[in-house]
């Protein structure tokens, strides 16, 4: 068994639904198990394209998982899950029902043309960072969080 991080985001439709029924999606995956949840937070979009409009605030979280698959066949199955909430990608940035991002699996490093762990930009989002901390404080220093510390953030009265 592997223990992996999984982020979830979503700012369009019914964000909070989605997220949980993401979660309801991973843990029911051959081979997959939901360990640990992170509570759900609301964040602003980051980074917004020119000439598109930066779209709602996002609900956030965080999952630990442990699977036997191999990180690649993982990467599938999310991305197998954010399709069936009805993931599009008309432009990059661009809101999103779900957003599923392997953060880190195990203590491996994979640097191929579709897959790179750790996420190559979670050290710098609040958003990851924030739930990740809470699910995994050991993984987290506390400078870390600092760095982070002036992207607003709020955590909201729910979890996945
Ligand atoms: P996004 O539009 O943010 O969902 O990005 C998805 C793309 O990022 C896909 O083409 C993935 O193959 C690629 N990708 C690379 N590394 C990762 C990762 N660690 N987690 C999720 N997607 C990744």
């Amino acid at each position: 068994m592997v223990t992996a991080y999984v982020a979830l985001g979503a700012n369009l439709g019914a964000a909070v639904a989605t997220l949980k029924q993401a979660c309801v999606s991973m843990n029911a995956l051959p081979l997959c198990r939901v360990e640990k949840t992170s509570r759900l937070y609301k964040t602003a979009p980051l980074e917004t394209l020119p000439g598109h409009a930066p779209g709602s605030d996002y609900i956030n979280a965080v999952v630990e998982i442990q699977t036997t698959w191999p990180a690649p066949v993982l990467l599938q199955q999310l991305q197998q899950i954010e399709h069936s909430a009805g993931r599009q990608r008309p432009y990059i940035n661009a809101p999103r029902t779900l957003d599923l991002d392997l953060l880190l699996y195990g203590s491996g490093s994979i640097d191929s043309a579709n897959l790179t762990v750790p996420h190559p930009r979670m050290w710098q989002r609040a958003f990851v960072l924030v739930p990740l901390a809470e699910v995994a404080p050991g993984l987290v220093d506390a400078w870390r969080l600092q760095a982070v510390q002036s992207q607003a953030i709020n955590m909201l009265d729910d979890r996945l």
